[in-house]
């Protein structure tokens, strides 16, 4: 069997407004580039018309389509890309076209000229809401922290990684995770290139707040215990606030009697909400530890593979 050179997988669910693009901007780049290479497109349980389309592409040898038995997330169906990738060097990118296929080949010299294990990208010019940008970029700013490692942006999934990297990710089997975090566990030699970022070509994210916030927790709850740490700050500095103003009350009993005390008990009560909600949310963070600690113990397959399609002679179906 030939060896593969470069492997790009890409997630795709309900992208039927842009696969046809994708695809004819995607081709000539990678035959251009003059090295050996195939595309995974992973059907990540598509609602509409995706995996017909997707289909109509394996007639291409150098394209496997992989499909999924439903919804596992994008990070799960890069994953179920990454088990069946032949390549030395594999690339990740969205199907919307927001990042441009046209960087690839910068993407892979520079992986190959610095054998570097991961090269992240940076988006220039980010085409997207200032809603998503200003949370990103605390979330850049916490994901540093964690993974100690000083890449600026991880919300971008044009990325390349070496072979070994993704094999050890595989091996990983995490329910919930975060590629480019889990990444830099196995990763040495790490760098990060400016890439253009371009407006989705049709159809609209797939992120609604909910999933936006999940995932958000993928990054941050699947990678430390940071969000504890800070209960258990707050809890300290809280309580001990709690006793600076019992003191204070009790020095203004004795001072100016009974009366004074009484008399702040509304101020008393917003204060109560705001810590009785502070609670409450931190339960909601141990309980979002909790939950994922009972997916994971559940050993359930992070995802399930319905059938791969393309590559005859792999002993695939085609
Ligand atoms: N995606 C996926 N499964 C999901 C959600 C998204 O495979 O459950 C894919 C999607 O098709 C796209 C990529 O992940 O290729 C990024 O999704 P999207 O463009 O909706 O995210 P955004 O750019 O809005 O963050
Ligand atoms: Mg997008």
């Amino acid at each position: 069997m030939a060896k593969v050179q470069v492997s790009v997988v890409i997630p795709v669910y309900n992208e039927e407004a842009n696969l046809a693009a994708l695809m004819s901007r995607l081709m000539p780049v990678m035959k251009d580039m003059g090295k050996s290479f195939e595309i995974i497109l992973i059907d990540d349980g598509s609602r509409d018309n995706s995996l017909t389309l997707l289909k109509g592409f394996v007639s291409d040898p150098f394209v496997r389509v992989v499909e999924l038995t439903r919804n596992y997330g994008q990070h799960a169906a890069i994953m179920a890309g990454f088990s069946v990738v032949q390549g030395d060097v594999v690339i990740t990118m969205d199907a919307d076209l927001q990042n441009p296929p046209e960087e690839i080949p910068n993407l892979f010299s520079v992986m190959e000229e610095g054998s570097y294990d991961v090269v992240g990208t940076i988006r220039k010019g980010r085409k997207d809401s200032f809603l998503r940008i200003f949370p990103s970029k605390i979330i850049n700013m916490i994901a540093r922290k964690i993974t100690g490692v000083s890449m600026r942006d991880w919300g971008c999934m044009l990325r390349a990684y070496s072979r070994p990297v993704v094999e050890r990710m595989i091996a990983c089997h995490e329910q919930a995770t975060f590629i480019p975090a889990l990444a830099t566990v196995f990763a040495k030699r790490v760098t990060e290139i400016e890439v253009v970022h371009e407006e989705r070509f049709g159809g609209k994210s797939n992120y609604p707040l909910r999933k936006l916030i999940n995932l958000q927790f993928d990054l941050v709850a699947s990678f430390s215990d940071l969000p504890m740490k800070l209960i258990m700050y707050g809890g300290i500095l809280m309580s001990l606030l709690g006793v600076c103003f019992g003191a204070l009350l009790a020095i203004a009993r004795l001072v100016y009697g009974v009366r004074w005390a009484a008399e702040g008990i509304f101020t008393l009560f917003a204060i109560l909400f705001v810590f009785v909600g502070l609670q409450f949310f931190a339960l909601g963070v141990i309980g979002e530890y909790i939950g994922r600690i009972f997916r994971e113990v559940r050993k359930r397959p992070e995802y399930v593979i319905e059938n791969i399609y393309g590559a005859k002679g792999n002993g695939e179906i085609n």
